[in-house]
């Protein structure tokens, strides 16, 4: 199949693709199968790296469909799923498990990490790499430290997370960086410091648009690990936007009477895995950032960091696009179970008119189709 249009190459060029699961060929001249509007423009699909889609147990707060269909309608075709499911995915059995969901009802390309464990036949399963809580360097996983694959940090120190949400300091998250060496990507920085101590030391980071943009902890929806932090903070996260490799949405959906329990006791997550994309590309056409700099955010670092075919429009590369239009709405999750969120009403420049995920439509004009996304940690796969 060959699309003819406005694509990002190595800038916007008008230019044709042809693809199928991947890319095949990139040329300036062909007969299109699909000739797109002359006001959208096709950019690699998003990578989110962070996410907890729940499922298994956890479906009522949400499901592997609601989560990846909110995905795709935010011009993901990539996301990576955090182990704090009920079952605690972290065993060659429970991975398998999580895998055959993901299998069955994502609606794009997805990965999975493990956590922490003992079972040294995990690192043998198609798997991103460990979720790695500062925690968990209290019991013996020297093996997983020295291993190759990537890990996730989550940069608060064990005290952090006794009772009282005043104990949750900045310098606890810079502290967390000092526990661990290695192959390590340093997640939802909430601040300049951690993303600069972070790349001293040779680590990856990341953070989210809701660190950046919610103004306090005041309820319960705006309750997050780690925690939103004071003005200075926030403002200087913008930085971030120049100096961190990705931004990452870290969805965390609840049920809604579970974010109705009152702030001390609510469970802490915001789920807005729709929003960071269209966010990034609002950013670049408002003039903040370069198209160049968004596309590395969203796509090409956390494709590198990862190291999966995706996030750059190149032959061989998977066939994940988002096709952007340049026009104003207000941001609200729309298939996830999570229908409220600290961001919404958001004004948004940019809107998603379609995902492509391995050359098929996931989403397009306010539908999600049934399309089976594939784990792109799986060598041996489909793809
Ligand atoms: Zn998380």
């Amino acid at each position: 199949m060959w699309i003819k249009g406005k694509i990002y190459l190595r800038g916007l060029e008008e230019a044709c693709v042809s693809f199928d699961r991947r890319i095949k060929e990139i040329r300036k001249e062909c007969r299109p199968d699909l000739k797109l509007p002359s006001d959208s423009y096709v950019f690699p699909a998003g990578v989110d790296m962070h996410v907890h889609l729940r499922g298994l147990e956890l479906s009522y707060k949400e499901t592997i469909a609601s989560g990846t269909s909110e995905a795709v309608y935010g011009g993901i075709g990539v996301v990576v799923d955090m182990p704090n499911t009920v079952p605690i995915i972290n065993s060659v059995e429970t991975i398998r498990l999580r895998l055959s969901e993901l299998g069955n009802y994502s609606r794009c390309d997805y990965g999975i990490y493990s956590g922490v464990t003992q079972d040294k036949g995990v690192a043998k399963m198609p798997i991103a790499g460990f979720k790695v809580f500062p925690e968990d360097l209290e019991r013996d996983i020297q093996w997983i430290l020295e291993s190759p694959m990537v890990k996730v940090l989550h940069p608060e120190i064990p005290m952090s997370l006794r009772p009282g949400r005043h104990n949750r300091r900045l310098w606890q998250e810079l502290a967390s960086l000092y526990l661990v060496r290695g192959n390590f990507h340093v997640t939802h920085t909430t601040s300049l410091d951690t993303i600069k101590l972070a790349k001293r030391m040779g680590f990856s980071t990341d953070f989210t648009p809701h660190h950046l943009l919610v103004p306090g902890e005041t309820d319960c929806l705006s309750k997050v690990n780690p925690p939103i932090r004071g003005k200075s903070e926030r403002n200087s996260l913008l930085i971030a936007l120049t100096e961190a490799d990705a931004v990452a949405s870290d969805h965390a959906p609840h049920s809604v009477k579970e974010k109705s329990f009152p702030i001390e006791l609510c469970p802490p997550g915001i789920a807005a895995v729709s929003f960071t994309l269209p966010f990034i590309f609002t950013l670049a056409l408002r003039g903040a950032i370069t198209l160049g700099r968004a596309v590395e955010l969203i796509s090409t670092n956390p494709s590198r960091i990862l190291g999966i075919p995706a996030g750059e429009i190149a032959v061989g590369n998977l066939a994940n696009f988002v096709i952007i239009r340049r026009e104003r709405w207000r941001y609200s999750t729309t298939f996830s179970k999570m229908t409220h969120t600290p961001l919404d009403g958001f004004p948004l420049d940019a809107t998603v008119y379609a995902t492509i995920v391995e050359g098929k439509v996931a989403y397009q004009d306010g539908n999600v189709f049934p399309v089976r996304g594939s784990n792109v940690f799986d060598k041996s796969g489909r793809t």
